[in-house]
């Protein structure tokens, strides 16, 4: 497969699957045209890459479908001097569309196996602003906050405090809050310290496992 058949697929993706559904964002939509998101499919198999569904990855994960990734970034609001910070790396495509849009990305996987191999991508496609490490992202991490923007990509069964402690102020939290089989994305913000939070809409992720999440 020639490199120009990928771009084809991803603004087809674009232009079918995020605009007509709402999202508007330019700088989003340039890192949607951009990221290779093929590279971070185990099978690297170009039609299943771009489809308008999620994909598994490994360990029982799965990537998220593009539409979803794209819906958590805009709400992000990401600008070019942002910190960003994810919990649950996968195979580290939402990571990759992150460092198009901030400054610094840190990233927190719980399986070693799936942070090796999201690592290992990102640093072929030449990223040099994110950093991963494995542990329970439940809490955080610690280190480098504060974050102007967290996303999680597992479903919680409610916001885990340390994330809103590591929340800058004017930050923007996106996570799935509810039940094990479907949850409810929702959009956190710290505004003069006070925290406001507003649902976004249905969806269905993976279980967030750890200290401040479901308990295996
Ligand atoms: N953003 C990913 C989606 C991965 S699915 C992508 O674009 O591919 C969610 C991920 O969250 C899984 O890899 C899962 O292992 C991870 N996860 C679940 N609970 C976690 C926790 N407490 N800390 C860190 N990662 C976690």
């Amino acid at each position: 497969m020639m490199r120009s058949d990928a771009a084809v697929l991803r603004n087809r993706m674009v232009e079918e699957q995020l605009v007509p559904r709402g999202i508007f964002d330019e700088r989003v939509l340039d890192a949607f045209r951009k990221v290779p998101r093929h590279t971070f499919i185990p099978d690297k198999n170009l039609e299943n890459a771009y489809g308008d569904f999620p994909l598994p990855v490994g360990e029982g994960q799965t990537i998220s479908q593009p539409y979803m990734v794209a819906l958590m970034t805009q709400y992000l609001d990401l600008k070019p001097g942002d910190m960003a910070l994810e919990i649950g790396t996968g195979s580290g495509y939402q990571t990759s569309i992150l460092a198009e849009l901030a400054k610094e990305v840190y990233s927190v996987e719980r399986f070693a196996v799936l942070a090796e191999r999201a690592q290992m991508v990102l640093n072929d496609l030449g990223y040099t602003n994110i950093k991963i490490k494995v542990g329970d992202g439940t809490e955080g991490w610690e280190e480098f906050a504060p974050y102007d923007a967290i996303v999680v990509t597992a479903g919680a069964p409610s916001v885990p405090e340390p994330l809103v402690e590591q929340l800058a102020e004017g930050g923007r939290l996106v996570i799935p809050v509810g039940g094990g089989f479907s949850q409810t994305l929702t959009l956190v913000k710290k505004q003069e310290g006070k925290i406001v939070q507003e649902e976004i809409c249905g969806c269905v992720f993976v279980p967030l496992v750890g200290r401040y999440g479901w308990k295996k």
